[in-house]
């Protein structure tokens, strides 16, 4: 059975006009779904239809079992249970502009980076269209709106490789973006790779607008090798060569995201490095400290993290270093863990 939220609006269109109704009936389910409304609430639907519905499609939004929020910065932190039982989280951050939501693209994840908790326990699979849409769909339903109604942000940095479910995610572009839907314009979504060359030239070809940000993480091959296992197929050589291919494509700034480790990738000669591999690329690198996840590395001083920064930008590349949110509840960048039923 098909997820009803996987469906775009000529799939639901043509599965109601096969049952008997009008055309503008499909209008009508898909905007109301999107909105957050269960398909047995949903008015001027007879109900007799509700009913095939549910009866056609496996319907209802995940179920939130979990809700954190943070003292610190107000970030919040959800655990949603899937209709086959697997558990994903996603993050609700705020900000003056408006709010963010942070979706998963996977249960778990298979690219087994040292530094994140996301793929330490395994994969297990990955997300459907509707499963992506469905977290976007909870959070615009939460989402405290300000006066000028701000649309809401969505970053791909939740757990699991974004790029490594290449057919889900580009329908799931389509679903946000629909006009009878959310319509989230692709200029408010960026999508983060660990940086698979070939996907990130389908994704460029795809020309939709939405935002590439890289996880470099390194100045070199020997560097990213040792916190990467990604990094032993695709050198950095040709991560930069595919991102001016997507820069050629789509005329936008890739954002190459580094996030400083202790005696890993923050020394001096890491930034002179990182600079010369940046210099004259249209590119922007957002600098964070690690977050830390149980394992033997840490972030660096602040001192040394705003060193980093000053010779990036004295070398001309433009940089900034943002801080984390989210910490105190495991919310932030690579805090995003597996759960799996019974377990922690
Ligand atoms: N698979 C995608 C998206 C996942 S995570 C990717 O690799 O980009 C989003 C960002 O958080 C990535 O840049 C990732 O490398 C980074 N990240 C993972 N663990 C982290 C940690 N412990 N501290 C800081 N950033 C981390």
């Amino acid at each position: 059975m098909r997820y009803i939220y996987d469906l775009d609006l000529n799939e639901l269109k043509e599965y109601l006009m096969s049952a008997g109704e009008p055309k503008y009936r499909a209008g009508q389910v898909f905007s109301h779904l999107h909105k957050g409304y269960d398909v047995s609430e949903i008015p001027n639907v007879p109900k007799s239809v509700r009913e095939n519905l549910e009866a056609e499609f496996i319907t209802g939004l995940p179920k939130i079992v979990e809700s954190q929020t943070s003292k610190i910065d107000g970030t919040r932190k959800l655990l949603l249970e899937l209709h086959d039982g697997a558990f994903i989280e996603c993050v609700l951050l705020q900000a003056e502009y408006g709010d963010t939501v942070c979706v998963s693209t996977q249960v778990g994840c298979k690219m087994g980076c040292k530094f994140c908790a996301s793929g330490r326990e395994g994969f297990i699979r990955n997300l459907s269209s509707g499963e992506i849409l469905a977290q976007v769909i909870i959070a615009n339903k939460l989402k405290v709106r300000s006066e000028k109604d701000e649309s809401l942000r969505i970053v791909m940095m939740g757990s699991g490789e974004p790029l490594d479910n290449f057919d889900n995610v580009r329908k799931f572009f389509e679903l946000v973006g629909a006009k009878d839907g959310l319509f989230i314009g692709s200029r408010n979504i960026s999508l983060s790779t660990v940086g698979l060359p070939d996907r990130i030239r389908d994704f460029a070809d795809l020309g939709g607008g939405v935002n590439l940000c890289i996880s470099l993480h390194a100045s070199n091959d020997k560097i990213r090798q040792s916190i990467m296992p990604t990094a032993k197929k695709y050198p950095i050589a040709d991560i930069v060569s595919a991102a001016r291919y997507f820069f050629d494509k789509t005329g936008r700034r890739v954002i190459f995201e580094y996030s400083l480790i202790e005696g890993v990738n923050s020394l001096p000669e890491h930034a002179l490095e990182l600079s010369k591999l940046m210099r004259g690329f249209p590119c922007h690198v957002n600098l964070i400290s690690l977050n830390p996840t149980g394992v033997e590395l840490s972030p660096p001083s602040r001192e040394i993290a705003m060193r980093f920064m000053d010779t990036l930008i004295k070398s001309g590349v433009s940089c900034t270093f943002r801080k984390s949110k989210g910490q105190d509840i495991d919310g932030a960048c690579g805090m995003l863990k597996l759960r799996k039923k019974g377990g922690t």
